[in-house]
């Protein structure tokens, strides 16, 4: 295992920067979160540059590059905006791998084109009022019905439903299944008739638009259905090492620029006569936040690197995101302290990484059921006898 960046992938991140500082420079970061204005003018822009679908087989129309690589240009949008990164995982880690793991030959011609070229994502609708972690309580309905399915439910908390290319809607479509068994794929367009959208209002993530859906009766085609029937758990499994890599290398790289502006502002700051930087107490608190972070982006790396070799990366996925979403929430947390009122002010950056921050370590796999997994793999809780 090799990790250091390549000429190649040092390239690639320069264009990032130059991206970045020309689209989406801090002072836009920070008009955006305020208004809740999505930066999605920088998916064509993404297109534009490969970047999309930089980690696509070639024969599908992309650039073939390795998922080591899709870290480093996570990681390197999770420093300038966590916004954006989030942008481009919903399109390459859910949206095009999904179609390309589960699609059929006709939803991958629908979608692959419109997903690289930039005009939208898929949204994942799985989380219901009465299912977070426990998924497979989920209660959404689809029945057949002629030669389509009718879908009835509630899901809430779908980022990115409004604008959604479409929403992937998991339903119980078998009658006597419990658990994960039994649930379908549907894709459903967010204006179908019978889908009924609310804006739920948040204290972090604002440019991720988040939305509570009622489905009453939604009438769907055949050609709807996104992999094999009442086999939807096992759709979304294939394509969740992805996702986690996405969330894990994004938090790394939030986390690097929230210890950056810490140590900045330690260096500049003068009490006492200097530095508070000279101080041990928080030269020692910026030096372990940095060996932090560091140790994750190892994790995080490891994780890519075993996703190219083909291996299994259950356990790896699982402890990517648990270590770098923890210390995403620690190294905020600490910067907030280092730069006490300058962090707290809402001009300033340090108050958006710290509110954007809290969301990773129960969204997407609360840490509590990572660690389950984890121990779970080492033959521990659930996995020991009584
Ligand atoms: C901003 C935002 C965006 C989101 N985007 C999406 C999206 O696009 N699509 C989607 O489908 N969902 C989305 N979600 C939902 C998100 O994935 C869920 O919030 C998450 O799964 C946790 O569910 P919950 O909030 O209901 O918490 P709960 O499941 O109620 O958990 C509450 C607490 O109990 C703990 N807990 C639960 N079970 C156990 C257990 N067995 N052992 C130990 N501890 C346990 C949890 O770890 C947590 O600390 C989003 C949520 C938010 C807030």
């Amino acid at each position: 295992m090799d990790f250091g960046d390549t000429d190649e992938q040092r390239l690639l991140l320069d264009s990032i920067d130059r991206l970045m500082d020309r689209h989406l420079p801090p002072e836009e970061v920070r008009r955006r979160d305020a208004e809740a204005d999505p930066p999605d003018h920088l998916l064509p822009l993404m297109a534009e540059m490969g970047l999309l679908g930089l980690a696509v087989p070639v024969d599908a129309g992309g650039a073939g590059a390795a998922w080591q690589t899709m870290a480093c240009v996570q990681e390197r949008l999770g420093y300038h905006a966590t916004m954006a990164a989030l942008l481009f995982n919903r399109v390459t880690c859910f949206g095009i791998m999904t179609l390309l793991a589960s699609g059929s030959r006709a939803q991958r011609a629908a979608f692959l084109p419109r997903m690289l070229a930039g005009e939208g994502a898929f949204a994942l609708a799985l989380t219901e009022p009465g299912a977070g972690s426990d998924a497979g309580a989920l209660a959404a309905r689809a029945v057949p019905d002629g030669e389509g399915w009718r879908l009835t439910g509630r899901k809430v908390w779908i980022s990115g439903a409004a604008a959604a290319l479409r929403l992937v809607v998991a339903a119980r479509s078998a009658k006597s299944a419990r658990g994960g068994g039994g649930i379908s794929l549907f894709l459903v367009p967010p204006d179908a008739e019978g889908v009924s959208m609310t804006r739920l209002d948040k204290i972090g993530n604002r440019c991720s638009l988040t939305y509570d859906i009622a489905f009453d009766g939604v009438r769907v085609g055949q050609d709807a259905l996104l992999g094999p029937r009442d086999a939807g758990f096992a759709c979304l499994k294939k394509t969740l090492f992805y996702g986690r890599t996405g969330l894990s290398a994004t938090a790394v790289g939030t986390a690097q620029r929230a210890v950056d502006t810490a140590a900045a502002h330690a260096c500049e700051r003068v009490q006492f006569g200097q530095a508070i930087g000279r101080f041990q107490a928080l030269a020692h608190r910026l030096a372990i936040m940095q060996t932090e972070v560091d140790q994750a982006r190892l994790l995080v790396r490891q994780l890519a690197w075993a996703i190219d070799d083909g291996k299994d990366c259950t356990r790896l996925a699982a402890q990517a995101k648990w270590a770098a979403t923890e210390t995403l929430k620690r190294v905020t947390e600490e910067g907030m302290q280092i730069m006490a009122s300058a962090g707290y002010a809402a001009e300033g950056d340090m108050q958006r990484y710290w509110r954007d921050a809290r969301l990773y370590t129960f969204g997407e796999g609360s840490s509590e059921i990572l660690l389950d997994l984890i121990a779970s793999d080492m033959g521990l809780g659930r996995a020991l006898p009584k």
